[in-house]
């Protein structure tokens, strides 16, 4: 046996075994990791190797768990995507995987530039909080401005009621 194929076999025993261990959640392959809750629906991305297909599995799967629908703001999305990675650590952990902090960091990273270029005032360029899901307002000079609401085409509603 190659070492490719030892390799693939390791991981299909890994996302039997996640299936088996979580039989509330469907799993299935797919071009982008997301978890649907309309579905109840976990699709990892069979495209990936090995190691960030597991982590991304586990990220979605305490996305699942966590029972993340929506959220209300960049922030709160940002908080959630903590608490997933948080939770998929320890998931890892019972199934011998350790979540490399690095590629945590770089995931949440993504999110905290993003944060951060969303909430710098146009005119002033002071960081502020936001209003609700699609908009901004400066409380140093007033200026208010739009953002869209859907940055990274989120599986669960970003709830704009
Ligand atoms: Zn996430
Ligand atoms: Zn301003």
């Amino acid at each position: 046996m190659d070492a490719m194929t030892t390799s693939n076999k390791i991981l299909n025993n890994f996302i039997a075994q996640i299936a088996r261990d979580y039989p509330q959640f469907k799993f299935q392959p797919g071009a982008q990791e997301h978890w649907s809750p309309r579905t109840n629906t976990i699709t990892y991305k069979d495209s990936e190797p090995a190691e960030e297909l597991r982590y991304g599995l586990l990220h979605e799967l305490a996305h699942a768990l966590l029972d993340h629908n929506n959220y209300q703001s960049d922030f709160e999305l940002l908080k959630m995507e903590a608490e997933a990675w948080r939770l998929a650590a320890k998931i890892g952990r019972k199934y011998k995987i350790k979540l490399d902090d690095g590629h945590i960091q770089d995931c949440l990273d993504t999110y905290r530039d993003w944060l951060h270029r969303r909430s710098k005032c146009p005119a002033c360029e002071m960081h502020v909080l936001q209003v609700n899901p699609v908009t901004y307002k400066c409380f140093n000079c007033g200026t208010e401005w739009q953002v869209s609401a859907r940055r990274f085409a989120r599986p669960y509603r970003l709830k704009t009621t």
